[in-house]
């Protein structure tokens, strides 16, 4: 190991920069949030340094850096574009004994900066000794995307009953195993959604003495009081089948769950991103074929979190839009059950996004309606005078079997039968297909395409944009190989 990893204090300790360009700039930014009293010497300063030095958040000498400037400093930054000076600056750093970072020559100083995740009080440093910045700040992002902001709050919590718990517990295995309670139970996981008034009641009641039992350390006890939650059901919803759509808390709940109810709607590729350890229900929902019917759906979910279970029911697309999600929280509420519902895209903003199909548009759209294509009764029970109106984007949900008939209806209605008109298979998936057409043509294009479900149906003139859009799509770039190139290829 070259360096060693340490978290130093800054505050009010005095840093000096040299150097007042954007590298500089990006220095300043990193200590000033520790509160360091912060110098910097450079003839002319870069915009945003500018600004600090306007609000006196950091004190500029505007000139050139000189010799007996490194005294008095604890850290010091070379940050100019002048080698020679660099060198220069490390060395008086070197001699008067101050902490030195050199830009871009880090091997010449005794420290580097870290790419910091940032979940204060929690901090989660990368570095690889300056062998590749770029590395460490794309490692930096995707760690960042799985610890939420609110990790800051349970380290705070914990810090905060740190020297209670100490007192409280004699011994390090019982205060270990109090805080690995904590850290991954309910109250946790309270403090992770936000509430976190209620993580300190619970935690200050699991640390009340019950009556039966002497308090005094007895962890079984306490870590009992922790435990014996009722469970909890997360609605979470999975989007409309690329796993990049999840969203980072619907992430972080899949990976918490013991039990999974799931439909098909859910992708493979996302079902994979689930614990393999859980256990799995299919329930399934195919338009003829409801695997599980609904009351047994919301059922289930309320006899797996009484049985303290974590039970993830996972929805394509967004578990509010045509999702029964709302049912099945109702469900839930009436039998005391707590629950979380967590928004996913649905596959009207996910099919459009990458069919090159924008649903508003100021030129075309100003309106966006979503409906159901199910059928009521065997038949097309919409608001018809509503949907013909000019200007505006109608989504047919579930329209498959109904296609015929509701390009139909909609053109009896009085929509122009020239009217754009898509139909989007499988869509941000790999599987995904766009036929585009006329209102009048489609249900006849894709009868002998052999098309498979879920497809969405988007009806009006942004239709007429994914010819020259959908270049630009996901999936796209990855049908290159077929033969096809980018409009502006050569
Ligand atoms: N809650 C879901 C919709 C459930 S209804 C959401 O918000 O997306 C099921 C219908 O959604 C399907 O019949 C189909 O019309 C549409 N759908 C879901 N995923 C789709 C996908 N990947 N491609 C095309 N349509 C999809």
């Amino acid at each position: 190991m070259d360096q060693f990893p340490l978290f130093i204090t800054l505050r009010e300790r005095r840093v000096l920069v040299v150097g007042g360009g954007p590298v500089a700039a990006r220095k300043v930014r990193s200590v000033i949030n520790a509160g360091a009293d912060i110098h910097v010497i450079a003839p002319t300063l870069c915009g945003s340094l500018a600004t600090l030095a306007e609000n006196d958040t950091i004190t500029h000498d505007a000139r050139n850096y000189e010799a007996g400037d490194a005294t008095d400093f604890w850290l010091i930054v070379a940050a100019t574009n002048d080698n020679a000076v660099n060198l220069q600056i490390a060395e008086d750093a070197h001699s008067v004994g101050a902490l030195v970072n050199v830009a871009d020559t880090p091997k010449v100083g005794n420290v580097s900066f870290a790419s910091v995740v940032d979940r204060a009080p929690l901090q989660i440093a990368i570095s690889t000794g300056g062998h590749s910045p770029i590395l460490a700040r794309l490692l930096r992002a995707r760690i960042a995307a799985f610890i939420p902001k609110s990790y800051g709050a349970l380290a705070q919590l914990a810090g905060d009953y740190r020297d209670h718990i100490k007192t409280r517990f004699d011994s390090l295995n019982d205060r270990r195993r109090f805080w690995e309670a904590v850290l991954t139970g309910p109250i946790a996981r309270r403090l992770l959604t936000g509430d976190d008034a209620g993580a300190r009641a619970q935690l200050e009641a699991s640390l009340q003495p019950t009556s039966s039992t002497p308090a005094q350390s007895d962890v079984s006890v306490l870590g009992g009081s922790i435990e014996e939650h009722p469970g909890e059901v997360y609605l979470v919803g999975a989007g409309p089948g690329d796993p990049d759509l999840l969203t980072f808390r619907a992430l972080r709940l899949m990976h918490q769950a013991d039990v999974v109810l799931h439909d098909r709607l859910v992708s493979d590729d996302v079902l994979a991103l689930c614990p393999p350890e859980a256990e799995y229900v299919y329930v399934g929902k195919r338009r003829a074929d409801h695997a599980m019917p609904q009351d047994t759906i919301n059922e289930t979910l309320v006899k797996y979190a009484k049985a303290g279970k974590r039970v993830l029911r996972l929805k394509g697309g967004d578990p509010f839009i045509f999702g029964r999600g709302g049912e099945e929280i109702e469900t839930l509420a009436e039998a005391n059950v707590r629950f979380e519902v967590v928004p996913g895209i649905t596959a009207a903003a996910g099919c459009a996004s990458y069919a090159g199909i924008p649903l508003t548009h100021r030129d075309h759209a100003q309106a966006c309606v979503f409906v159901t294509g199910h059928l009521k009764a065997g038949e097309l029970q919409l608001n018809w005078e509503h949907l013909v109106q000019p200007n505006q984007t109608v989504v047919c949900y579930m329209g498959l079997t109904a296609l015929a008939e509701l390009c139909h209806k909609l053109q009896m209605h009085g929509l122009a039968a020239d009217t754009p008109a898509a139909l989007v298979e499988r869509g941000t998936t790999h599987h995904q297909r766009v036929f585009t057409s006329t209102v009048s043509e489609l249900p006849s294009q894709v009868a002998n395409a052999s098309v498979k479900a879920p497809t969405l149906i988007i009806i009006g003139s942004v239709v007429t944009l994914h010819e020259k859009l959908r270049w630009f799509t996901p999936w796209v770039a990855g049908l290159q190989t077929e033969g096809q190139t980018y409009p502006n290829d050569t």
